[in-house]
């Protein structure tokens, strides 16, 4: 099945967004094993709108387009897929009456305006799921598709995994389930994971390409880690788990300790500060930090886990040195040292009555400090007087990188020591 994609918005030609929709989309589609040879950006005029699909039409059995289904005057890419199609607009009144008690349900005014997300182009429908105010469009153009999604990045994701996936699927005629398993990885870099996964990633690049062997892929990375998902797709949904999760064997005891987590849920439930948590419950102790560079930023992303208060009892900022020796008792000396960060956890840990403390000191730039140089960073992760610490560098990156990969790196510190501790 050969797809297109086209991303609609004139402030993507203007270079003010980045079309991070396509690439998404493009990934999805590889995953799945479908060609992708052309992606198009087009701004928010009818006519050129309209070219560019009946371009991708002439070339592709797919055309997925997204951006411009929206309520204003600007949106006008359900006009220009029923042109394509030679078919007016009709407004579907169930529709519109789901869009409504949509609004309603999330306490919005419905406006005139809105009631134009109810318009589909006759001979095509609405996909099921909404996701923000409007569904997508499944339109059917002579033997080809054109599906039709918003431009808002998370609504696109959630309409393309509810509806338009699993009617490309049935299109192409797979009688199989596809299934995946995401490994959540922190430590070693992208490389070095790869280097890891380079007997699995070698074998299955050999073994031929059909129903019943897996994939591998890498997801882009942020600064919450690497994430590896494995997807298999087979005859039925045993089979196809059976085939995951021999492949998850595999690939989780050549990464080792790099897993800090794993699953298909919610990628928010993976997050680092949401897994040392969770490994704190359940062993119920109570986490406090002590910060100076992330000035709060650790604290920012414990509290912004549900349910962190069982655990996290607080924290201190103690940015200027005399904070740091009047509040946690470091006593005088270099500043950005392991010892000091030392003091701070075990510190924290004494003043706010924590099991385990947190700490980090650094230099987070763009001036050095005592001699020392933007992205120095000591961590120390404190069980009472059982401290381990860390020197962590971050040099030549951006002020907020080195803030963000700081709490990240203590979080894994503590996941790694937790899970040291109970070997
Ligand atoms: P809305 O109902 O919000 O108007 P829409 O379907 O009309 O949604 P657009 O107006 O084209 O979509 O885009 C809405 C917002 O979604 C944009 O301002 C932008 O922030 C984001 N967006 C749109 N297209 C893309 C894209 N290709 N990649 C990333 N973000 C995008
Ligand atoms: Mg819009």
């Amino acid at each position: 099945m050969r797809c297109e994609i086209v991303a609609v918005g004139t402030e993507l030609l203007l270079g003010q967004i980045v079309d991070t929709n396509s690439t998404w989309l493009a990934e999805r589609l590889a995953t799945f094993g479908m060609d992708c040879y052309f992606q198009t950006r087009v701004g928010d005029n009818l006519a050129r709108i309209e070219q560019t699909l009946r371009l991708a039409l002439s070339r592709a059995d797919v055309v997925i387009v997204c951006g411009g289904l929206g309520p204003t005057q600007d949106d006008i890419t359900r006009q220009a897929i029923a042109n394509v199609m030679s078919v007016p607009l009709q407004r579907d009144p169930t529709l519109l009456a789901r869009i409504k008690a949509m609004f309603h349900q999330r306490g919005r005014p419905f406006t005139d305006n809105n009631a134009a997300q109810a318009d589909v182009p006759v001979g095509a429908r609405a996909t099921e799921a909404i996701a923000g105010t409007a569904p997508g469009l499944i339109c059917p153009v002579g033997e080809k598709h054109i599906y039709a999604l918003p431009g808002v990045p998370w609504e696109m994701r959630a309409l393309f995994e509810a509806d338009v996936l699993p009617d490309l699927l049935l299109r192409r005629g797979d009688a199989t389930t596809i299934v995946s398993h995401t490994l959540y990885c922190l430590g070693p870099g992208e490389s070095a994971i790869a280097a890891r996964l380079a007997p699995r990633l070698q074998a299955l690049d050999a073994a031929p390409k059909t129903t019943g062997n897996p994939t591998i892929a890498f997801l882009a990375s942020d600064f919450s880690g690497i994430r590896v998902r494995i997807t298999a797709k087979a005859a039925d949904a045993e089979k196809a788990r059976q085939v995951l999760e021999k492949e998850a064997y595999e690939a989780r005891a050549l990464l080792g300790d790099a897993v800090f987590s794993e699953g298909e849920d919610d990628p928010v439930y993976h997050l680092p500060e949401a897994v040392v948590l969770r490994l704190l419950a359940e062993r119920g102790q109570t986490l406090a930090v002590a910060e100076s560079l992330t000035g709060g930023g650790i604290g920012a992303r414990l509290t912004s886990v549900a349910g962190a208060s069982r655990v996290f009892r607080g924290g201190i900022v103690a940015y200027a040195s005399d904070v740091k020796s009047e509040l946690l008792g470091v006593p005088p000396g270099p500043v950005i040292s392991e010892e000091t960060a030392a003091h701070m956890a075990r510190g924290v840990c004494r003043v706010l009555h924590a099991d385990v403390g947190l700490a980090a000191t650094g230099v987070a730039g763009p001036d050095s400090q005592e001699g020392v140089p933007p992205g120095i960073v000591c961590i120390a992760v404190a069980f009472g007087d059982d401290v381990t610490t860390r020197t962590l560098n971050f040099t030549n990156r951006p002020r907020e990188q080195i803030r963000i990969l700081t709490a990240t790196f203590l979080f894994d510190m503590l996941r790694r020591k937790i899970r040291g501790q109970s070997e």
